[in-house]
């Protein structure tokens, strides 16, 4: 594309043909903040320019190519990205310039397979997912279709929205999937960024909620968030300490240790069900098959959420039901801020701002 072409462009939508982005090149190598080319849009997508993307264990993995299914670099992580629609693609009628949106994983379905029309667009063989098969959020600017785009209502903050696009509707979806009724207890394995979010949506279903993790300051946040129990599992045996309590009626996976699996399938009561959602670099767990038979356990995979399910997180926060924690840091520091999380430094979500 020569300058002449994209001129006008620039004038019309401040796009400039470049813009700054964090890229992977090389699992084994930092991201490269640098200039990244402004791409022609294909039909049904939009330009996004990012006010605050999160960043999610997920792009850790993707930058470290830790998964089976890995991205092929060079590619832009994030898949909290949230920002304001500048552009749009051909046939594009969802949204319109100037709506703050959210860019989900799920950055594209096929809308028509078996999964996609039952409600289970995550699913979808076809799918495409931000900031792993396509560009994500870790930009300056980005570029989703637009019917995988969730809008972000009024009054919500972009750097709230950033982290509830991906650990708020993993959590929210996670807490739907257990199946959580008043009265049940409710164990969330991990308090990081998801973890804080599940301790809000178990609340909100009506569950008691005892919350492990390995780091105090996390189980003081636990608390402030309503976690009416939490165990120090490096300080006390989490399936002995929440047996204790009766055992959970559903416990919550989100510790990226397949130990931290084992323990929570160990402090289930019978009838409870284990929902698998971290994804450990290591993976697999050993569960006993005499138990899971004898006291009647359901373990079910949960994968982020759908649209709907955004849109309902989204509204939760509106409504001033949940709060999220999290810190705002330059787009510039990623390298630092995912040393910084793999090192347990973080208290919540970091934000970047691009
Ligand atoms: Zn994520
Ligand atoms: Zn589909």
């Amino acid at each position: 594309m020569t300058a002449i072409e994209t001129r006008p462009a620039l004038a019309e939508h401040g796009v400039a043909a470049t813009y700054r982005a964090a890229v992977v090149h090389d699992f084994a190598e930092p991201l490269l903040v640098e200039e990244v080319p402004r791409l022609p849009l294909g039909p049904g997508q939009v330009r996004v320019r990012v006010e605050a993307t999160g960043l999610c264990h997920t792009d850790i993995h993707a930058a470290h190519g830790d998964w089976p299914v890995k991205p092929a670099p060079p590619f832009v992580p994030g898949h909290e990205g949230v920002g304001i629609v500048v552009e749009l693609g051909a046939g594009v009628t969802e949204v319109a310039i100037g709506d703050r949106v959210a860019m989900p994983w799920l950055g594209y379905a096929c809308g028509t397979c078996d999964y996609c029309v039952s409600g289970w667009e995550t699913l979808c063989l076809e799918q495409k997912n931000m900031g792993y098969s396509i560009d994500g959020g870790f930009g300056e600017y980005a570029t989703a279709y637009a019917r995988y785009v969730v809008k972000v209502p009024e009054g919500i903050d972009p750097f709230d929205a950033a982290p509830l696009t991906c650990a708020g509707v993993t959590t929210y979806k996670a807490v739907k999937v257990a199946g959580t009724r008043s009265s049940d207890l409710v164990a969330v394995f991990g308090v990081g960024g998801l973890g804080h979010m599940a301790i809000q949506y178990a609340r909100i279903a009506g569950g008691r909620v005892v919350a492990v993790d390995l780091i105090d300051e996390k189980l003081e946040l636990a608390r402030e968030l309503g976690a009416e129990f939490t165990v120090n599992a490096a300080k006390e045996d989490p399936v002995a300490a929440i047996q204790a309590l009766g055992g959970a009626d559903q416990a919550i996976a989100l510790a990226v240790s397949p130990r931290s699996f084992e323990q929570a399938f160990g402090t289930l009561r019978r009838g409870g069900t284990l929902v698998f959602v971290a994804l450990p670099a290591d993976n697999a767990v050993t569960v006993p098959i005499f138990e899971t038979v004898l006291n009647g356990i359901t373990i079910v995979g949960s994968i982020v959420g759908t649209r709907t399910d955004l849109r309902e997180v989204f509204e939760l926060h509106a409504a001033g039901r949940t709060t999220v924690h999290r810190e705002v840091r330059p787009l510039a520091e990623v390298n630092q801020a995912i040393e910084d999380v793999e090192a347990g430094r973080v208290a919540a979500r970091v934000v970047f701002q691009p």
